[in-house]
């Protein structure tokens, strides 16, 4: 009985973490977290606390977020549709311009939501059209909750505008920046953690977006032209054909144009940080949201270029596509998604429901940063620690029970589901439990048979990557730890994980200000003083020659 009691024990630490997908939930988040060695929650066989993460393509309904356990993560906050409906955004945006001031608040193009601000509509465009030497703009027509370029027009004469549902009416950016004559705009993916205090991540790699025919604005109705929609341009005549200056497809990665903006001398980190403020700016357009905990949400933000490098906020996404149109696509979302998990902090999570299943008391204590985690972070490695929850106060739980793990799994596997436990559990973090469960690949099967060690394969490091370089006041921010565990004093969210990084708070000043509900205004100063400083390295980098182009 003995031998069986123990064979019990290793079972239990070996159970994956277990994903539950809403019907129309992405495959590749599939494909990532069997990846990982997690396995599909099966709803005939298993408890609705079984599950460590689910995944909707629609908001969760209220009860599935109070019933939530301390081991579980949900995909959506409730609400976060208030920034990724166009109507919502344009007058959470107009709302933060008034209070705040345009200097700020520039960065989303003049909008209108129609039929509402129709008078207002006319009032503007009549002034425009009356005031003599000025070019009369032209105008973006947009459905509020329709995605994917459907619906959209554009126009400059207002006898063509028409819509029979509610649209916002945008100015259009008319001077986009364009490569070899062909308008793109930015896909960025950012993970907020928590809305309160408000904890957001940029994730360093993303996806640029070209239109698949030469920029034109005499051929307004040409979609090919004016939107940059893969989900449009994959069916254009050019999509296939190799285009100059931009070769096949309608993708680069950021990487790419990074290097391409670096080689016509642009100041990309400028780019980068005027970027990184209105992602913050926009997501304080909406904090607080209602609180939830145990949630988190990927949003896509679309940024447009315009030919004097001014970045302008599109629209903000909710369930950003993440089908693999094209390799680029594949290389991009997949280790986005590997990242998400790893910002998830399921080492952490998991140890909750152990400690929830043996009845024992998490003891906490400190961890240099590679032993608790496997991620590599580039910049200060002695400053990233993160908390690992340990049931004894041994050095390191994981090699002893890996070894365990690995004499005895092939016993367990014909083991059957429910049997009683003779001992507590052991506990064991979720990476190891991600790392036997893996399903190996032939060169891990190969190494594994030379060491006797199970292979571990994750996405490349991100230090493969160029990267953004980092934004300067992040260096004075002495970010030691992770976002869920924020509510204890002395504790900060983490600054980089994978390609994300952390981008708010920003230093301890914003960190404070976000943490008993959200200052806002205290938070504005500080990004005021922000963007000064940014001001004044680019003029200082002016001064020493740093080229910024007005157009490439
Ligand atoms: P959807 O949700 O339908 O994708 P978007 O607001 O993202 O709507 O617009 C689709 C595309 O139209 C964008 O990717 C961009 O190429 C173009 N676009 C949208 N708004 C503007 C604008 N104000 N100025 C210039 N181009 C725009």
């Amino acid at each position: 009985m003995e031998v069986m009691a123990d064979v019990y024990d290793t079972r239990d630490i070996l159970k994956p973490l277990v994903f539950r997908l809403h019907e129309n939930a992405p495959a590749i988040v599939r494909e990532v977290l069997l990846e990982r060695g997690w396995t599909e929650f099966d709803q005939k066989e298993q408890d609705d606390t079984d599950w460590n993460l689910y995944w909707r393509n629609s908001p969760f309904r209220m009860t599935d977020h109070h019933s939530i356990k301390p081991w579980q993560r949900l995909n959506h906050y409730p609400e976060a549709v208030r920034i990724t409906r166009k109507d919502y955004l344009a007058r959470h945006l107009k709302r933060m311009k008034g209070a705040y001031g345009s200097a700020l608040y520039e960065f989303s193009p003049v909008a209108f939501i129609m039929p509402n601000d129709y008078v207002k509509f006319i009032a503007e465009y009549s002034k425009e059209r009356q005031s003599v030497g000025r070019r009369p703009s032209y105008w973006i027509c947009k459905p509020v909750d329709l995605s994917r370029g459907r619906g959209i027009l554009i126009f400059q004469d207002i006898k063509d505008l028409v819509y029979d549902c509610t649209v916002i009416v945008q100015k259009y950016i008319s001077n986009p920046l364009l490569i070899s004559g062909y308008k793109l705009d930015l896909r960025l993916y950012v993970c907020v953690t928590s809305f309160c205090p408000l904890t957001i991540y940029i994730y360093e790699e993303g996806l640029v977006r070209f239109a698949t025919e030469k920029f034109d604005l005499g051929s307004l109705d040409n979609v090919y032209a004016h939107l940059t929609n893969t989900s449009i341009n994959k069916y254009g005549a050019s999509y296939k054909k190799y285009k100059e200056g931009i070769g096949c497809g309608c993708k680069w990665t950021f990487s790419k144009f990074r290097s391409y903006l670096r080689i016509f001398g642009v100041d990309d980190l400028l780019l980068w940080q005027k970027i990184n403020n209105i992602v913050i700016l926009t997501l304080l357009a909406v904090t607080p949201l209602p609180v939830a905990s145990n949630c988190f949400e990927l949003f896509g933000f679309d940024i447009l270029i315009d030919d004097e490098f001014k970045p302008w906020l599109l629209e903000v996404n909710y369930n950003p596509a993440l089908c693999l149109d094209c390799s680029i696509d594949d290389t991009v979302k997949r280790r986005l998604l590997h990242d998400i998990v790893e910002l998830l902090n399921y080492k952490e999570i998991d140890t909750l429901r152990q400690n929830e299943m043996t009845g024992s008391k998490a003891v906490r204590r400190r961890v240099p940063w590679r032993t608790a985690g496997l991620s590599t972070p580039e910049e200060d490695p002695g400053l990233l620690t993160c908390w690992k929850v340990a049931t004894s106060s041994s050095a390191s739980p994981v090699q002893p029970a890996l070894q365990a793990a690995r004499e005895s799994i092939h016993k367990v596997a014909s083991l059957t589901k429910k049997t009683v436990r003779a001992r507590p559990r052991k506990t064991l973090t979720s990476q190891l439990r991600e790392k036997m469960n893996r399903p190996k690949t032939s060169s891990q099967a190969k190494t594994e048979d030379k060491n006797k060690l199970p292979a571990v394969h994750y996405p490349c490091s991100s230090a493969q990557l160029s990267h953004w370089l980092p934004t300067p006041d992040f260096h004075n921010c002495k970010i030691s730890t992770h976002p869920y565990f924020l509510s204890d004093k002395d504790q900060r969210p983490i600054r980089r994980v994978g390609d994300f990084v952390l981008i708010f708070p920003f230093n301890e000043a914003a960190l404070q200000a976000s943490r008993d509900g959200t200052d806002v205004k205290s938070i504005i100063k500080e990004i005021n003083k922000l963007v000064s400083k940014q001001l004044l390295s680019k003029q200082q980098n002016t001064k020493k020659g740093v080229g910024y182009l007005t157009s490439v």
